[in-house]
C-alpha cells in the first residue's frame, strides 16, 4: 500500500489548494489542465490535449487489459452577457446550480492575465421594501458588481460578454483535517488521478492505464463521451471508474434515506445514479479491493446526479463502468466541505483498485 505520512498527506491537501483555487468553468478549463500538465508529464509514458480540450494520459504496458480512469476539469460558473453604462455585468449560469445561492455571494474572474473580484449585488434592507424581500428571486434581475463606475472601466479590466467567472468562497483548512473550497467537484477527482499516476509511477502495472481529465461534465458528460470513444477504440478499454465529489447529506434536516454519503465515512461506491446502473462486476471489485486493503469505504445510496460515467459506459460496444466519490457538504456552491481522510482513501482504493491483477 502506499506510504502514508504527513509528507504525503500535505503534499494532496496542498495540491487540492491549487485545484481549488484554479479557475476552470465548463469550456474554459485550460488553467487547470496545465496545472496537471505540470505534475504528470515526467511520470506518464504519454499524455495529449484532444480536440475537446480533454487532457489523456497513458501508463504502463499498450494491450494489457485497459483500464480508464476519469475525473472532470470543470466547474459549474457563470457568463456575462450583458455590460450595463455603469459597468454592471449581468450573466447566465453555467450547469447546475440552485440559484437561490446567488445573492451576495463574492465572484472571481480573469478577464485577463490578473484575477478580479466582484459581489453578486444585493440590496441592503434599508432601500428595499419588506414586500420584495418575500417574493421569489428572479436570477435575470441579478448582476455582478465589480465595483466599476463605468462600461469603459469594465472595458478595460477586459470584463465584456462571454467572459466567464464563477463564484468563490476561499480555499481553508478547518479543524480536524477538513477542507472548505470552491470546485471540490471535481478538483477532488483530479487530485485523486494525479496522485494515483504518481503512486503507481516506477511499478509493475498489471493493466495499461488510460487517464481522462475530462471537460465539460457539468453541462452534460460532454468530454469524457468523446475521450472514451477514441480511447476505446485505440486501445481496447476493458474498465472504467469515474473519481467524483459526490453529495454529503450528513446534516441537519436530511432523514437518512434521503442522505446520499456520509462525510469522513471513507469513499463512496455507487450502485446506481440518474445516469448508471454500475457494472456489477466493477463495483465488486472496487469493494473487494477495499475489503483486502482495509480501506473503509461507503455505499452510495440512490439519489439523483450522474457522473462520467454514464456517457463512459455506453462508449461504443458498452465499456463496465463504476464509481468512486469523496463525500462533499453543500457540492455545488461556493463552500463545499470535505474530509481529507476521504480523499486519501479515495487514493488509496483507486490506486489498489489499478494495482489489482
Ligand atoms: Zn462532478
Amino acid at each position: 500500500m502506499v506510504q502514508k505520512n504527513a509528507e504525503y498527506r500535505r503534499l494532496v491537501v496542498d495540491r487540492q489548494r491549487r485545484l481549488s483555487e484554479t479557475l476552470g468553468v465548463s469550456g474554459y478549463e485550460d488553467k487547470v489542465r496545465d496545472l496537471i500538465i505540470a505534475e504528470i508529464e515526467p511520470i506518464v509514458e504519454k499524455y495529449w490535449v484532444d480536440a475537446m480540450g480533454n487532457l489523456i494520459a497513458i501508463m504502463g504496458e499498450p494491450g494489457k487489459s485497459p483500464i480508464l480512469l476519469d475525473a472532470h476539469l470543470d466547474e459549474i460558473g457563470l457568463m456575462i452577457t450583458h455590460v450595463t453604462d455603469q459597468g454592471f455585468a449581468y450573466f447566465t449560469p453555467i450547469g447546475g446550480w440552485d440559484e437561490r445561492l446567488f445573492l451576495g455571494q463574492t465572484v472571481v474572474a480573469e478577464p485577463q492575465s490578473t484575477r478580479i473580484h466582484g459581489v453578486i449585488g444585493a440590496l441592503p434592507p434599508h432601500i428595499t421594501r419588506a414586500e420584495d424581500r418575500k417574493k421569489s428571486m428572479d436570477v435575470e434581475s441579478l448582476f455582478i458588481d465589480f465595483g466599476f463606475l463605468t462600461k469603459d472601466e469594465a472595458d478595460a479590466a477586459g470584463v465584456k460578454v462571454g467572459s466567464v467567472c464563477t463564484l468563490d468562497s476561499g480555499f481553508q483548512e478547518l479543524p480536524g483535517g477538513r477542507l472548505k473550497g470552491k470546485a471540490f467537484d471535481d478538483r477532488t477527482g483530479c487530485n485523486i488521478l494525479v496522485q494515483t499516476a504518481c503512486n503507481l509511477a516506477k511499478k509493475e502495472l498489471p493493466h495499461q492505464v488510460c487517464f481522462v481529465w475530462a471537460v465539460q461534465e457539468e453541462v452534460g458528460t460532454r468530454g469524457a463521451r468523446t475521450a472514451a470513444y477514441a480511447l476505446d477504440e485505440q486501445y481496447h478499454i476493458t474498465m472504467a471508474v469515474a473519481c467524483e465529489n459526490t453529495t454529503a447529506g450528513d446534516v441537519p434536516g436530511v432523514p437518512p434515506q434521503r442522505c446520499p454519503s456520509r462525510m469522513g465515512k471513507g469513499p463512496a461506491i455507487t450502485l446506481v445514479d440518474a445516469n448508471t446502473v454500475v457494472s456489477k462486476m466493477v463495483s465488486d471489485l472496487l469493494i473487494t479491493t477495499a475489503e483486502e486493503n482495509k480501506i473503509p469505504y461507503q455505499i452510495k445510496t440512490p439519489a439523483s446526479g450522474g457522473t462520467d460515467a454514464g456517457a463512459i459506459h455506453l462508449t461504443r460496444a458498452g465499456i463496465p463502468s463504476g464509481v468512486v466519490s469523496v463525500p462533499g457538504r453543500y457540492i455545488h456552491s461556493p463552500a463545499t466541505i470535505i474530509d481529507i481522510k476521504d480523499v486519501l482513501g479515495a487514493i488509496d482504493l483507486v490506486t489498489a483498485f489499478t494495482l489489482m491483477p
